[in-house]
């Protein structure tokens, strides 16, 4: 789809901080995080909806957010997460995402986005 942003970030036609990144999808940085860490686990595939997923794709988008919350939970320490997918009147971009959203016991500030890319990417 050429006017859509997410297939424009899988491109890399628009700069994205990226997590983790296969021949199937990619996991970046939200521009407009909700919480620190907020990610996004997008398929390379144009797709707009989950139901129009196949099946081995929805595994593998479902092992690679269970491997992106247990780096969150290690490199953040959140005290929860939230998995997100919104469809039709709430979804702003027509390219399916999985929304990671790592929740914190206390109100935190948002910090610097390249504070969380570097501390999300560092080795164990
Ligand atoms: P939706 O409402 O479609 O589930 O949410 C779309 C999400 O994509 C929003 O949280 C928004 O901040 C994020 N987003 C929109 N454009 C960009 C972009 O160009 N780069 C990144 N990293 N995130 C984006
Ligand atoms: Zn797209």
């Amino acid at each position: 789809m050429n006017d859509c942003i997410f297939c424009k970030i899988m491109k890399n036609e628009i700069p994205s901080k990226t997590i983790f990144e296969d021949k199937y999808l990619k996991v970046f940085l939200d521009v407009n995080p909700m919480e620190n860490g907020h990610m996004l686990v997008v398929p390379k595939k144009h797709i707009k909806d989950f139901y129009e997923l196949d099946n081995d794709l929805i595994i593998h988008i479902n092992e690679i957010t269970k491997l992106m919350s247990e780096n969150i939970y290690k490199k953040l320490h959140c005290d929860g997460i939230r998995l997100i997918n919104n469809q039709g009147i709430c979804q702003d971009v027509k390219h399916f995402h999985l929304h990671i959203i790592p929740i914190y016991s206390s109100k935190e500030e948002l910090i610097d986005i390249d504070e969380i890319y570097n501390a999300l990417k560092k080795e164990d």
